[in-house]
């Protein structure tokens, strides 16, 4: 039987009330596992209002009660871990090892979330004139929402709803229909620990639910996580309604491998990033820039570790890589594999034709390599976002450099070498939001921010870390006097502090 989800307002599930509903696969299987109720913008009103029936209160609630709630909160996600990640396999496909991972990257935004008191701590200054004080205080922007993508569906939603929420906001995610459950139940947990209804809503859907929450004159801010279209089109589309909006998108990250290179170590590298998740990842790896006489040594190594690449579903422990999320995901990857073919690129190792026995459904697709790919191929400037790496062949640094600068995205990148001034050049010439020496895939801590440069972000403000507070917060500052005696009259010149 396929289950059938719902919506989750005001601290409970909400069936769908209309007739539209998209399909949620099992993609190790094929089989459909969920339908899944796509929103009206009647349904996504009622979540907005639920929200902000429940801001004032909640904006009031001091930020050491709130971080309570989130303490609680962490403490029932450690409960729920193999609940959560067998929950992320199921719609997403993706190693049960690599879910747990990517959960506990979420968890740690939540840990972050807990220090609210201290992060939301103002500035003062005593006597910025005579007798006069002045302070700052950060203060909630009101209803938020969150867009996300399929690839990180416990992640990405954790990035942006535990910073809203313990600064004061109310807060309706609207997760990627291709895989909701995780949100839904995250929303479950949130009740348990304590928060209240109305503060943090699901509302499941596609683009309708999206048009009406960039629309509705409710919603203050927007956060929005997935590809760079549809990114630049929240983003104008948001400011253009008078919304704060941060909008991530898409990626093609690039590993520049210099020929002093550890080889064992860039190859082993370059295995991890390029074909982990199958490649479905922001920080996947999909271009090695192969500098010098490096190229060679490199593709020797590299076709010999796809070739042994274990493809498998999700919830085998011996698979390392596990199937695309749709059939339809992995139809766009295969043709892009087919394109680079009759671009010219040499085909290293071919993974189209992979069948598994048991799983002959499934949406696998074996690991992809390319070799003597060029800027001017396609398969080098779209994201492809599934498990094909495109190994580009450069003379040395500066046009290795030169390369990464010249893609139309910015988001991550690294450099495997042994000379640290190639490596301290390198990072500070680069135009790329995050930066890795040595390490492959430099998702940022909790603790400091997240976001790429160039297309791969809209807006001003990365997400968690410090800019998170700063995005899901206004800044307010106030000057006062208390009655000094002085009596000196109406003023008609610009003040100034004496
Ligand atoms: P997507 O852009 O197709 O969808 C993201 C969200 O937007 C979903 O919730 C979806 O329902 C909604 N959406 C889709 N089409 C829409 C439309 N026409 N109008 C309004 N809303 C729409 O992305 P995806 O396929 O779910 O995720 C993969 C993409 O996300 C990749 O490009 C990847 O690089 C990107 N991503 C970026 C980051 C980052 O940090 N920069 C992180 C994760 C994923």
């Amino acid at each position: 039987m396929t289950k059938s989800l719902s919506h989750f307002i005001s601290g409970k599930p909400v069936a769908g009330h209309g007739d539209r509903f998209g399909e949620v696969y099992n993609p190790a299987t094929g089989e459909i596992a969920a339908k899944v109720p796509f929103a009206s913008a009647g349904e996504v009103d009622d979540a907005v209002k639920a929200a902000a029936a429940a801001f004032p209160e909640w904006a009031a609630t001091p930020p050491s009660r709130r971080a309570q709630i989130m303490f609680k909160f962490n403490e029932l996600l450690d409960t729920h871990r193999d609940e959560l990640a067998r929950l992320i396999t199921a719609e997403h496909g993706k190693v049960l090892s690599d879910a747990a991972g990517s959960l506990q990257r979420g968890i740690e935004v939540v840990e972050f979330a807990c220090g609210i008191p201290h992060l939301l701590r103002g500035d003062f200054t005593e006597s910025v004139g005579t007798g006069i004080d002045s302070w700052s205080v950060r203060q909630p922007v009101g209803v938020c929402a969150g867009i996300t993508p399929f690839n990180f569906p416990a992640m990405v939603p954790m990035w942006m709803f535990p910073l809203a929420i313990t600064c004061g906001n109310t807060f309706i995610l609207k997760p990627s229909e291709k895989d909701p459950s995780c949100s839904l139940r995250l929303a479950e947990i949130l009740t348990e620990a304590g928060l209240p209804d109305g503060v943090f809503n699901v509302i499941n859907g596609d683009k309708v639910a999206v048009d009406a929450l960039l629309e509705h004159p409710a919603v203050d801010a927007i956060s929005f996580v997935g590809s760079t279209p549809i990114a630049e089109y929240i983003y104008a589309k948001g400011s253009a309604a008078g919304k704060r909006v941060q909008a991530l998108g898409g990626a093609k990250n690039h590993m520049v491998v210099m020929p002093d290179a550890d080889l064992e170590m860039a190859s082993d590298a370059l295995m991890g990033s390029a074909y982990g998740s199958a490649g479905e990842r922001c920080m996947a790896i999909s271009v090695a820039v192969a500098v010098g006489d490096v190229a060679d040594p490199l593709i020797q190594r590299l076709t010999h570790k796809v070739s042994a690449l274990k493809v498998g579903p999700g919830n085998d422990p011996e698979s390392e890589m596990g199937p695309l999320v749709t059939g339809q995901h992995m139809e766009k990857v295969i043709s892009y594999v087919d394109l680079g073919v009759e671009e010219g690129a040499d085909l290293v190792v071919d993974g189209r034709g992979l069948t598994l026995q048991g799983y002959e459904n499934g949406f696998y697709l074996g690991g992809c390599l390319f070799d003597n790919v060029t800027p001017g191929m396609r398969i080098y400037k779209e994201e492809i976002f599934g498990p094909v790496l495109s190994v580009v062949r450069e003379p040395d640094f500066d046009s290795a450099t030169q390369l990464v600068n010249d893609h139309e995205f910015g988001n991550g990148v690294s450099i495997f070498t042994r000379d640290g001034d190639a490596a301290r050049e390198f990072t500070n010439r680069v135009k790329i939001g995050m930066v890795g020496v040595n390490v492959p895939i430099p998702v940022p801590m909790a603790f400091h921010s997240f976001g790429g440069w160039k297309r791969s972000l809209f807006g001003a403000l990365h997400v968690h870390g410090m800019d998170g507070i700063r995005f899901y917060t206004r800044l307010k500052t106030v000057t006062q006097r208390w009655s000094t005696g002085i009596r000196a009259g109406a003023n008609f010149v610009m003040p100034t502090m004496k």
